[in-house]
C-alpha cells in the first residue's frame, strides 16, 4: 500500500488526504496546530470561489491570470509553451510564471473538484459577499472555510486517515530515488510520497522581511490562521533543489482595521470617502472601479505610506449607500468628529493639512447622479490624484473615520509544480515523491486573481493525491 504523508490540514492538505485515502493509500497528516485550531487560513475564510456555476469557472478566470502572468516574460520561452509539455525545454519547465499547463488544469478541474467536494458532504451557493460593487461571479461553500475544514477532517477520519496534530514538519529525507520521507518535531517518518500543503510564509517575519522587504513589519496575517504558516514547506523543497514560482516579493493585500482582532476586519467602504495618510494628504484614486477588482491595488498604495497606514474619511452621506455596513467588517466603532478639526484631533492627524485636503477635494467634486451600487463615473475634476467614481463632497457632519492597514492574506512565493502538482526542480525535472498544493505552490503575480486560492488548494491537493496514488486525471 502506498504511504502518503501530507503536511498541513487546510483545504489543500485535506483535499489531498481525502483523495489519497479514497484511492487506497495509507495517509498521515502532519499538522503543527492543535486539533480545533487546525486548518490554517482555510479555517477563517468565507471561501469565495471564482465560478459562474458549480461546473464552470468565471468568464474572466483565465484572462485575469494571463494579464498577471509575471514580470516581463521571455517570448522565446513562452513560444515553447504552446507545444506538448513533453517537448518543453528544461528552461520552460522550470520557468517562473503562470504556465498554461497549470492554468488549463486549474480551470478544467475546478468544476469536477467542486462536485467531488459536494460528494464529501459540502454544499455550495451564490451567497451574499462583502463587496458592494462587483465585476465577477463568486460561488461560496455554505458555512465557509470552517465548513470545509470540519467536514473534510471528519470525512478523512471516517476513512482512516491518521492525523498527527501539534507536530511540525521540518525537512525532507531523500535517497537515490528522490524523497523518502519527512523529519518532524517528533521524529522521522518514511513515505512513498510527501505532499507539502503547509501554506505560504505569511506567519514568518524573517522570510517576509527577506522577500517582501523591511516594510513587512507593518503587515500582519488577515486572520489568526496565517500565523501558523511559517514557510517550512517551501524552504525544505527549495533546499533540495526545487524551482521557485510565484512572486516572492508580493502577497495578497486586503484593507483591514488594525484595531480589530476579529478574522478579516476588512474595510471595503473606502470608495465612498477619501483616504489620507499620516500627513493628512490623499495619495491614490480611491474609486478606480468596482471594489472587488480594485481593493488590492488601493491597499498596496496604503502599504506604501509612512507607517503603512491610512485613514478612510467619510461624512453623513455614507448612509446614502444601501447596507454599507456589509463592507465594513471591523468590530471597532468609527472615530468621529462634528468638525474636521475635531476629527483630525481624534485621529492625531495634522488638522490644517487635513482641512486643506478636504477643501481641495470638495472643490473638485461636480454635480451629477450618484449611483452607489454601480460604477457611476461621478469623478473629480482637476484634482491629482483623481477620484474616478462616487466622488461627492465630504462636508456633512458627523464625520467618521476608520484606520486602514494592509493585511497579508497569503504570500505569493512558492514552488513550481506541474499539472499533477509534482514539484519541479531547477532543471525542469519532477522531484520523485514530492508534491505541493495550495499556497505552498506559487502561481500568483501582480494583482491576485481574487477568489481562486481556496480553489487552487482543492484542485491541486486532489491532483497531487491522485498522481501519488497512480490515478491521474
Ligand atoms: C480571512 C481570510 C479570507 C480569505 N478569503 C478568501 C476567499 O474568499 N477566497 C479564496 O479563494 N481565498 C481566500 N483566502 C485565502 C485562502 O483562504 C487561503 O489561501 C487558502 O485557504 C489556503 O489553503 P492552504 O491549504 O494552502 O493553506 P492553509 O489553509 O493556510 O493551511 C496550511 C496548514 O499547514 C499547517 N502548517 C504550516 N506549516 C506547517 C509545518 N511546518 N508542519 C505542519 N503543519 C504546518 C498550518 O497550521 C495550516 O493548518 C482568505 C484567507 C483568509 C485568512
Amino acid at each position: 500500500m502506498v504511504h502518503v504523508i501530507i503536511v498541513g490540514s487546510g483545504i489543500a492538505g485535506l483535499s489531498a488526504a481525502l483523495s489519497a485515502v479514497q484511492s487506497g493509500a495509507q495517509v498521515t497528516v502532519i499538522e503543527r496546530a492543535a486539533e480545533g485550531e487546525h486548518g490554517g487560513n482555510t479555517r477563517y475564510t468565507e471561501a469565495y470561489l471564482r465560478m459562474k456555476s458549480m461546473d464552470e469557472v468565471a468568464d474572466d478566470f483565465v484572462d485575469h491570470f494571463m494579464a498577471n502572468a509575471g514580470g516581463y516574460t521571455d517570448p522565446s520561452i513562452e513560444q515553447e509553451m504552446v507545444r506538448d509539455y513533453d517537448d518543453w525545454s528544461p528552461l520552460a519547465k522550470s520557468q517562473s510564471g503562470v504556465d498554461p499547463e497549470i492554468l488549463g488544469t486549474f480551470a478544467e478541474q475546478a468544476g469536477p473538484t467542486l462536485r467531488w467536494l459536494e460528494r464529501a458532504g459540502l454544499r455550495f451557493d451564490f451567497l451574499p459577499t462583502a463587496f458592494i460593487t462587483t465585476t465577477t461571479t463568486r460561488l461560496l461553500p455554505v458555512g465557509g472555510g470552517l465548513a470545509l475544514v470540519e467536514t473534510l477532517t471528519q470525512a478523512c477520519k471516517d476513512s482512516g486517515v491518521t492525523f498527527r496534530f501539534q507536530t511540525t514538519a521540518q525537512s525532507l529525507t531523500t535517497g537515490a530515488d528522490g524523497v523518502t520521507g519527512l523529519r518532524t518535531s517528533s521524529g522521522e517518518i518514511a513515505a512513498d510520497a510527501v505532499i507539502l500543503a503547509s501554506g505560504g510564509f505569511e506567519g514568518n517575519p524573517e522570510m517576509l522581511a527577506r522577500y517582501v522587504g523591511p516594510g513587512a513589519i507593518n503587515l500582519r496575517p488577515v486572520a489568526r490562521g496565517g500565523h501558523y504558516n511559517k514557510g517550512e514547506g517551501i524552504r525544505m523543497a527549495l533546499d533540495i533543489g526545487a524551482a521557485p514560482n510565484g512572486d516572492f516579493g508580493s502577497y495578497h493585500a486586503e484593507p483591514i482595521d488594525p484595531r480589530s482582532g476579529v478574522a478579516e476586519p476588512a474595510i471595503f467602504t473606502f470608495p465612498y470617502g477619501i483616504l489620507v495618510n499620516r500627513e493628512g494628504q490623499r495619495f491614490t484614486d480611491e474609486a478606480p472601479g468596482t471594489v472587488d477588482a480594485h481593493y488590492e491595488n488601493v491597499t498596496r498604495r496604503i502599504y506604501e505610506q509612512r507607517g503603512g497606514i491610512a485613514w478612510l474619511i467619510t461624512d453623513a452621506r455614507l448612509d446614502d449607500v444601501p447596507n454599507w455596513q456589509k463592507g465594513s467588517r471591523s468590530d471597532q466603532p468609527p472615530m468621529c468628529g462634528d468638525t474636521i478639526a475635531d476629527l483630525a484631533e481624534a485621529l492625531s492627524l495634522p488638522g490644517a493639512a487635513l482641512a486643506d485636503t478636504l477643501e481641495r477635494y470638495n472643490a473638485a467634486c461636480r454635480d451629477g447622479a450618484f449611483h452607489p451600487l454601480e460604477k457611476d463615473g461621478l469623478a473629480t475634476e482637476g484634482l491629482s490624484p483623481p477620484k474616478s467614481n462616487w466622488a461627492r463632497p465630504i462636508d456633512r457632519a458627523p464625520f467618521k473615520a476608520w484606520p486602514i492597514i494592509s493585511a497579508n492574506v497569503f504570500t505569493f512565493g512558492g514552488l513550481k509544480v506541474d499539472r499533477h502538482a509534482r514539484v519541479i526542480d531547477q532543471d525542469g525535472r519532477a522531484i520523485p515523491g514530492l508534491y505541493a498544493a495550495g499556497e505552498t505552490m506559487g502561481i500568483y503575480y501582480g494583482t491576485y486573481t481574487g477568489s481562486t486560492s481556496v480553489l487552487r488548494g482543492a484542485v491541486f491537493g486532489r491532483q497531487a493525491a491522485l498522481h501519488a496514488c497512480g490515478q491521474t486525471t
